[in-house]
Order: C-alpha cells, then sequence, then structure tokens
C-alpha cells in the first residue's frame, strides 16, 4: 500500500508555517479554526495547545475566537509539547486538537497543526476540504445561545508523563545522570519529569519558558547544542538529549558530548526493538538512512518506505497494523520516532526514555552502541530552483539504466550506494540525498547529480 501526496495550497508536509505578520497573522488562525469549527459542527470540543513563542498567545486567542463562534468548545492546556497535546487529544476522547508551533523554525516564526479525534496529524484529504472550506468562507457561525464555552486545563502534562513512564521499567533510571536541553521549550514541563521519575539524576539546561530562545535556535544542531555537550562531560552524564521548538523530536549527545546523528539514533533504536521483535516491519520515508535497513536485516526485519513527511509514515504504519502486519515501530533520520504502541506521531519525551531504556539494558556507554552500528555516510545538498519536476524527469532518462522508485521524487540505486531527487514540499527548493557505506561512491554519486542538475537551477 502507499499513500500518495494531494496538493495543499496553506498547508505544508507539518500544517501552516509562516513569519508573523508577512505570511502567518491571527486572521490566518481565526479562519484555520473558523473551517475547522465548521467541518467538526456545534457542540464539538478541541484541545488547543502552544509552543514558547511570543506570538503564541495572538494566535491562541484568534483560534478561541474560531471555534468559539462556530460553537465548538476549546480547552486551553497552554505551553505542551506537540505530542503530549496528541496524546491529551486522544486520553480526552476530544473531536480534534490545534497546536500552535512552527516546530524547529527560527522565533520570527509560527504554525499551526491540525490533530484529529484519534491524536494523528490530519491527513490530506481532509487539509484540502479544510482549505477549501477557508478559501470559500464557508464559516457556520451560531447564534448568541449556541457559542462555545472556553475553559483551561494549565496541568495536563502529568497524564502523559505518567503514560510514558508506565511503559518502561520502575526506576530503570537509578544511578544514570542525564542532561536535558529543552531550548526553552514546552519540554521543559515534560522531559526531565519524565526521566526523573524514571529514577535518573537530571541536570537541564535552558530551562525557562522563553519565546526569545536566548540559549539556542529551537532546531537542535551540533553547534546549538554545544551548551549541553559542555553539560555532559561535566557531570559525567550517560547521554544529553535535546528538543527541537515542539518536542516531537529528540536529538543526543553521546557521554563523550559527542552530536549523534538523528539517523543514528532512528537505527540505534531500530535495532533494539528489531532484536526484542525478530520479523517485525519498520515505516520511515525514502530519505532515511540505510544504517535502518542493515540493522533490520539482522533480526529479520523489514522496512516499508513511503514519501517524506511523518505523518505518511504515521498513516502507514496504522494501515499496515490494521492490515495485521507486525508493524515495530516508526520514524524519521532527523530525531522523530514514532512508537505505535504509545500514540501515531513522533514523540521526543518517549524517545529520551527509549534511549535510557537501552542504555541501560545494553548496560554499554552510548558511544560503543553506536560503534556496532553499520557505518553510512550519507550527503545531503539542497539548490534552489522553480524546475525541480523538470529535474525528476530528467533524472529519470539519465538514470533509466539504473532501478528507480518515484514514489517522493526519484530515488535511484546503483552499486552500493543510493540517491534521492526530491522537490521540497515548501520552497522552491530540489534536496539531493546520496549515501553509501563507501563515502568516495557517495561523494561522487552527489557530484555527479549536482552536475546533471546544474542547467535546471536559478
Ligand atoms: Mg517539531
Amino acid at each position: 500500500m502507499e499513500l500518495v501526496k494531494l496538493e495543499k495550497q496553506y498547508f505544508g508536509t507539518n500544517g501552516v508555517r509562516g513569519v508573523i505578520g508577512i505570511d502567518m497573522t491571527p486572521q490566518i488562525a481565526l479562519e484555520i479554526a473558523e473551517a475547522f469549527g465548521t467541518m467538526l459542527g456545534p457542540g464539538k470540543t478541541v484541545g488547543l495547545g502552544r509552543d514558547t513563542r511570543i506570538s503564541g498567545p495572538a494566535l491562541a486567542a484568534a483560534i478561541h475566537a474560531g471555534f468559539l463562534s462556530c460553537g465548538c468548545n476549546v480547552i486551553d492546556f497552554d505551553i505542551v509539547p506537540t505530542p503530549c497535546l496528541q496524546y491529551l487529544v486522544r486520553d480526552h476522547h476530544l473531536d480534534g486538537g490545534v497546536m500552535i508551533t512552527a516546530s524547529h523554525n527560527p522565533p520570527e516564526y509560527n504554525g499551526i497543526k491540525i490533530i484529529e479525534a484519534d491524536g494523528t496529524e490530519m491527513g490530506d484529504e481532509r487539509t484540502i476540504r479544510l482549505e477549501q472550506t477557508m478559501i470559500h468562507k464557508e464559516f457556520c457561525c451560531v447564534s448568541w445561545d449556541k457559542l462555545g464555552n472556553a475553559t483551561a486545563e494549565p496541568h495536563a502534562c502529568e497524564r502523559y508523563i505518567c503514560a510514558i513512564v508506565a511503559r518502561f521499567p520502575k526506576d530503570c533510571g537509578r544511578g544514570i545522570t542525564v542532561v536535558v536541553d529543552p531550548g526553552n521549550g514546552p519540554a521543559i514541563a515534560t522531559t526531565p519529569e519524565i526521566l526523573r521519575r524514571l529514577g535518573c539524576i537530571v541536570h537541564v539546561i535552558n530551562e525557562r519558558f522563553d519565546g526569545t530562545f536566548p540559549g539556542r535556535l529551537p532546531e537542535p544542531t551540533a553547534e546549538g547544542l554545544c551548551e549541553l555537550s559542555a553539560k555532559v562531560v561535566e557531570t559525567n552524564a550517560a547521554f544529553g538529549v535535546a528538543h527541537d521548538g515542539d518536542a516531537d523530536r529528540a536529538i543526543f549527545v553521546d557521554e563523550h558530548g559527542r552530536f549523534v546523528d538523528g539517523n543514528i539514533t532512528f537505527g540505534l533504536v531500530a535495532s533494539y526493538f528489531c532484536s526484542k521483535n525478530p520479523g517485525g516491519v519498520i515505516v520511515t520515508p525514502v530519505s532515511t538512512s540505510r544504517v535502518v535497513e542493515a540493522v533490520a536485516a539482522v533480526y529479520g526485519c523489514s522496512v516499508n518506505y513511503t514519501v517524506v513527511g511523518s505523518i505518511y509514515a504515521a498513516r502507514t504504519m496504522r494501515t499496515l497494523m490494521e492490515e495485521g502486519k507486525p508493524v515495530i515501530i516508526g520514524g524519521e533520520g532527523n530525531g522523530g520516532i514514532i512508537y505505535p504502541n504509545h500514540q501515531f506521531c513522533r514523540d521526543g519525551g518517549m524517545n529520551a526514555a527509549t534511549m535510557l531504556d537501552l542504555v541501560v539494558e545494553r548496560n554499554q556507554p552510548l558511544s560503543n552502541l553506536i560503534a556496532e552500528l553499520p557505518t553510512f555516510t550519507m550527503y545531503q545538498e539542497k539548490r534552489r530552483t522553480r524546475r525541480a519536476k523538470e529535474i525528476v524527469a530528467h533524472m529519470q532518462v539519465y538514470f533509466a539504466g539504473c532501478p528507480t522508485d518515484t514514489r517522493d521524487g526519484i530515488r535511484i540505486a546503483r552499486g552500493g550506494a543510493w540517491a534521492l531527487i526530491r522537490p521540497s514540499g515548501t520552497e522552491p527548493l530540489v534536496r539531493v540525498y546520496t549515501e553509501s557505506k563507501d563515502a568516495d561512491e557517495a561523494k561522487q554519486f552527489m557530484d555527479e547529480i549536482l552536475g546533471q542538475i546544474s542547467g535546471y537551477l536559478e
């Protein structure tokens, strides 16, 4: 089975995003809420969450207004990680949710993710319906006596924390020191507490809600995490964990403070799950490192590839499970991992707890566990162009002699290497990935592709 991406106008792969005052405004937030409220109908109840951005309250007020005017009730959970809101929507049996976040984007951005009643992000077909309602302004506003109610539930993270802690052995982190860098974001309220309740000694940096992000930018890059690395070394911690701006992703540094690529983390976690579930299925986008496929093969597990975007991985996982397939884990190479027994979305807090469980059970330093993984070298490039579709068509002709896969852009297998050339879903860009166990082969493959596409660039 295969999910196909449909064309959307406002919404990208992970909701609507833009710069405040330019392409993201309270007016847009109001219309999104009115459209979603119209789709749900009067009397329904939605959960609202936000990250720590300065613009969050302004957008939240607009979203309140939109839902209430359509007769929907709003429960405001205030500042929560995206996966926490997703958990709460399902746990409270709500009819939907809205998360105000621009995830890893810089502070001037904000955005909106729409959550369905089952806690998953809204799929393409319903998102297009929502957009059509927005474009044609077909909003159903109710009369004064049918307006919705607004309530607040500011301490709801507790239920999410308990749900994660309950999935791991009691006190499994006893004696283990961990450093958490929530990056002044919403995971301040969740990840340190999850690890403490699992028995860890927890140090926290950038531990104050602050939408100016004074400690580091919301994208957890190696440069941004140098303070985390230093703190891990200083405290003799087993590892450090950092989150992006809405904590659906987790990025780690090892006990030496070395940055761990998200593909390596996924490979490690996949290996752990495969060892416990031989023959299982892993679901991941075509852009993920083959390290996952390599570790899966050791345990007779298989990998099901999807188009790029965690929502496609999550929905594919659920469909495969409904068909009776033994799906054990899903995710991406950017630190976003989906644990289907917990919920069908990326969850940074689950990642942190899983890494702890893994390091404790394997009883080895994280750097040793990483060293045991097969080594691949991946190159990633992006180039500005409005002719990305032509580039993909050209690649299809140029690499006609090689096995190709066109479910998202074009993926080419050649020798021990693979390449992926795909148009960006959100910007006038083409992204190019190459990977091989042989670094030279991956580099040459990249150079050859860049040479072939140079005539299509701006
Ligand atoms: Mg995110």
